[in-house]
Order: structure tokens, then C-alpha cells, then sequence
């Protein structure tokens, strides 16, 4: 098929473009480069450095590639940043998807796959997660995206020949096994980096943000999804999408997670076996908006679209993480520190 991928320059678009090369798809990439990185970028994959809310250059862009499907990963992605900068979120991840999906409207293009988030539950009523627990974001950065979800069913609702997927992100981990992409955020908020980053001697240690939660070790429990698991769904979605007799899997919404959580001090221990040796570690206060415990059940893609995460070994993914971080010490800006 012929795919757009928007935010293709990201930790998350870089794994689903060259994943979906791989698979043999004809990529587009569409990225501001506000995050982005250039040198994420594969060689021989048109590139355009666009933004998400310039409708109609990215409707030229869909028509001049004869788009199909477009996958959406431009977004913001800071909890913290969207409290203090609402507006710049509503702006970013809600109204440029309408400007996108206005774009795809206008170019006739009618298979979307959405990266929602985990976010869009707030403080889940239950765990594990079901696509069924009532969602109530308590952020504006997961209320941005979950107004995306009410207009992709507005947008179903109104045209039969539209269809959407859009998954629920977890937390995303990993890099792919050859190291030559992987995760570079500025500044990088996430745990497995910052545990890695610590481990590096690259900070002085990493901070438990709150161990007295009611949980068996007292820390915070995650579900940890390999950046690759998590696009090989991708992958299986736009090829449901595009296969017509299939589409009873489409216009829905899916969490994306391996079912299991790890508590932040499971990921330290697993952490320190990889890396070989101790990683300074300090205890600090609750971090504010932390529910104690998010992971998903994750039957419904499992069952529907047949995806089955490869890596369910915490360790695993700490490696492949791992493996990224030392030989890009620096990220995508250079090879030393
Ligand atoms: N965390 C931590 N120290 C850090 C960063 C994160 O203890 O420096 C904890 C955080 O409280 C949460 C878990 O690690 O329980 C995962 O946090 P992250 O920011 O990676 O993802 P989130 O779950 O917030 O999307």
C-alpha cells in the first residue's frame, strides 16, 4: 500500500517506517523535524518536512503519492508539559489531526491508523485495563487525544467508506535490534532511558518517584511495550483496513500493552542485570498524576487483528534499549559524551 507516515522522524515513526519498508509498503514521511530527526530518516523514502496543520500542502502530498492509508504519530507527547501549555496541545495533537483528516477527506483518502494513549483512561476504575473501562483523562495532553477518538467516530459515523484504528498506547520501550534507531527525547522524561542514562554515567542516578504506593514493592506498576510489538499492530491494522472483506475490525479502538505491568523497581533490577553492575539510585516524592498501577488486557487485538507482542522479557527490551543508548551516547547528535 501506499502509506503516509506522519511523524516518521520520531522515536515511534522511525520503527513503523522502517518496519513498514520492510514489509514491502511504498512510505512517505511527513515530519516537522520539531522532534523529529533528521538523521532517523532511511535512505531512498520520500521526505517532507511539513507540518500536520498545513492542510493543503499535505492534501498535495496525498494526491501527488497516490496515498491509501496514513498513519498518524505526529503528536506531543509531555503529561507535565500539557498542564502548564494546554493550548499548545489542543493546537498539536487535536487540531492538526482535523487538519489532517480534513486533507484526507479532501484527497479522497479514507484508512487512518491512530496512536491514541493509555493517558485517555486517567485513573483507571480497574486493572487491567479493558478498551471497555470508562475513560476519563485527567491531563490535557490525554483529553487531546481523546477528543481525536470522538471525531474519528463522528467521521465514520458520517462517511461508510471511512476506517479508523486507533491504539492505546502503554508504555513504549526498546529500540530495534540493530541499534541504528531508538529513542532520543529532549529533554527525556520516560523511565527506561533515564535508568539507562544513569547507568551511563550520563546523570548522577535516577529518581523512584515514590515508593510508599499500595503496590507490593510500594512502586509504580507499568506495561511495557517493544517499540517494534507495538508497530507490527500498526502493520496489521492498515492491512486490515486496506483488505475490505476485513473491515469488521475497523472503526475501533485497541490497547496496546503485553498485559503484564512491571513496578519501577522490577525495571531497576531488570535494568542492572543488563547493564552488569549497580545503578545509583535515590528515592524521591510522588510524582503528581501517577496512578499506582496501568497495564492492559490486551485480548482484543490479540483476538481481532492476531498480533502477538515478541517481546515479553523486560530484560529483553531493556537490552535492546541498551544496546541503542551506548552506541549513541548522544542520541542522534553525535557518537560521544
Ligand atoms: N518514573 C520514575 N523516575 C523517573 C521517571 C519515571 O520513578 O525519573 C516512574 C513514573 O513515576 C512511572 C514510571 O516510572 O511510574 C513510568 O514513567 P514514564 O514517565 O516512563 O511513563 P508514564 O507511565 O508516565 O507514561
Amino acid at each position: 500500500m501506499n502509506i503516509l507516515v506522519t511523524g516518521g522522524a520520531g522515536y515511534i515513526g522511525s520503527h513503523a517506517v522502517r518496519q513498514l519498508v520492510k514489509a514491502g509498503h511504498n512510505v512517505v514521511i511527513l515530519d516537522n523535524l520539531s522532534y523529529g530527526h533528521k538523521q532517523s530518516l532511511p535512505d531512498g523514502v520520500p521526505f517532507y518536512q511539513t507540518d500536520i496543520a498545513e492542510t493543503n500542502k499535505v492534501e498535495e502530498i496525498l494526491r501527488t503519492h497516490r496515498i491509501e492509508a496514513v498513519m498518524h504519530f505526529a503528536a506531543f507527547i509531555s503529561v507535565g508539559e500539557s498542564v502548564e501549555k494546554p493550548l499548545r496541545y489542543y493546537r498539536n495533537n487535536t487540531a492538526g489531526a482535523m487538519s489532517l483528516l480534513e486533507a484526507m477527506e479532501r484527497a479522497g483518502v479514507k484508512r487512518f491508523v491512530f496512536s491514541s494513549t493509555a493517558a485517555t483512561y486517567g485513573e483507571p476504575a480497574e486493572v487491567p485495563i479493558y478498551e471497555t473501562t470508562p475513560q476519563n483523562p485527567i491531563n490535557p495532553y490525554g483529553r487531546s487525544k481523546w477528543f481525536v477518538e470522538q471525531i474519528l467516530k463522528d467521521i465514520a459515523a458520517a462517511d461508510p467508506d471511512f476506517r479508523f484504528i486507533a491504539f492505546r498506547y502503554f508504555n513504549v520501550a526498546g529500540a530495534s535490534a540493530d541499534a541504528s534507531i531508538g529513542e532520543d527525547h529532549q529533554p527525556e522524561t520516560h523511565l527506561i532511558p533515564l535508568v539507562l542514562f544513569a547507568a551511563m554515567g550520563k546523570r548522577p542516578n535516577i529518581k523512584v518517584f515514590g515508593t510508599d504506593y499500595p503496590t507490593e514493592d510500594g512502586t509504580c506498576i507499568r506495561d511495557y511495550v517493544h517499540v517494534d510489538d507495538l508497530i507490527a499492530a500498526h502493520i496489521l491494522a492498515v492491512e486490515t483496513l486496506g483488505n475490505a472483506p476485513q473491515a469488521a475490525a475497523a472503526n475501533t479502538f485497541y490497547n496496546l500493552g503485553i498485559g503484564r505491568g512491571y513496578s519501577v523497581k522490577e525495571i531497576l533490577d531488570a535494568s542492572e542485570k543488563v547493564v552488569g553492575g549497580k545503578i545509583p539510585t535515590v528515592h524521591g516524592e510522588r510524582r503528581p498524576g501517577d496512578p499506582a498501577k496501568l497495564y492492559a488486557n490486551s485480548d482484543k487485538v490479540q483476538k481481532e487483528l492476531g498480533w502477538k507482542p515478541q517481546h515479553t522479557d523486560t530484560e529483553e527490551v531493556i537490552a535492546t534499549a541498551w544496546k541503542w543508548h551506548t552506541t549513541h551516547p548522544n542520541g542522534y547528535s553525535g557518537s560521544s559524551f
